[in-house]
């Protein structure tokens, strides 16, 4: 490799050919698809899936010296943008059903999925994500209520998307080698879903149930609500719960009763 990856954006190479391979499968892209790709990096995954001869590509690269690489390298047959995933404008597409890829950087995975989950127009404007996390952030989107990983980021994803990891990849298949597990998940966008006036109600209301996931759940409730048991009695909360313990359904609905307080006040 003739440049030095940079740690900074979270550059590890995805070298194995056969889960390459196996996340070009997931994709099913045929010519009619549109695809994205997020971080080509060296184009690895990218050159594969070229070869499904999708109707269009769109990869995005933050990095300028792979981007100007990848420009050399694929020519005209993918449309490249320079910029920062997280600063998209992912309205500014007018395709439909968009299939995703992205071997992503870990520091921004996380992020980066929960401002694609706020988009109101989520399920018309993608098919599919093909994503690679880091492990311990692939279960916690993927847990099971009343387990320890079981969180904030299971119930904003479960809110739009169903999911399914696919398999745990060790290190050793990547340039450089990564100091942790990585883990690939699928996802596919839900047609039904809770409506919230602001997904950001979602997002809040989580954030003060786990930022002391062990207190019991009257606290949070007491933070959130002027009269918390009126909510207690209405949705049927146990009080000594703790946070772990309340499935996403209950969770979208004790956002929707926020909703409707701060809209009251
Ligand atoms: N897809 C390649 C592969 O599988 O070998 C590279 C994956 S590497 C884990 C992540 C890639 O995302 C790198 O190419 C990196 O430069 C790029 N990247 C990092 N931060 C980014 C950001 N904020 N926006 C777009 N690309 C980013």
């Amino acid at each position: 490799m003739s440049f030095a990856p940079k740690k900074s954006l979270g550059q590890n190479f995805l070298l194995n050919k056969n889960i390459i391979n196996k996340i070009v499968e997931l994709g099913h892209v045929s010519s009619e698809s549109v695809v994205i790709e997020i971080g080509p990096g060296t184009g690895n995954l990218t050159k594969e899936i070229l070869k499904k001869n999708p109707k269009k590509f769109i990869a995005i690269e933050k990095d300028k010296n792979l981007f100007i690489n990848l420009k050399k390298k694929f020519n005209n047959n993918i449309e490249l943008i320079n910029q920062d995933v997280l600063k998209i404008k992912w309205d500014k597409f007018s395709e439909n059903k968009i299939i995703v890829f992205g071997n992503l950087p870990y520091n921004i995975s996380a992020k980066l999925l929960i401002d694609l989950i706020g988009l109101s127009n989520l399920n018309l404007l993608f098919k599919k994500f093909i994503f690679m996390f880091q492990k311990e952030v692939a279960d916690r989107i993927v847990a099971n209520v009343n387990s320890s990983k079981y969180g904030r980021l299971t119930i904003l994803t479960n809110w739009k998307m169903s999911t399914k990891k696919i398999m745990d990849i060790e290190p050793e298949n990547f340039y450089p080698k990564p100091k942790v597990k990585s883990s690939l998940v699928y996802f596919e966008p839900k047609n039904k879903f809770f409506n919230f006036s602001n997904s950001k109600n979602l997002e809040k209301v989580t954030d003060i149930f786990f930022q002391n996931k062990r207190k019991m759940i009257k606290k949070p409730l007491n933070i959130l609500f002027k009269k918390s048991s009126i909510i207690i009695d209405k949705l049927d909360l146990n009080e000594k719960s703790r946070p772990q313990n309340l499935s996403p359904e209950l969770f979208f609905k004790i956002s929707k009763e926020y909703e409707k307080e701060i809209n009251l006040n």
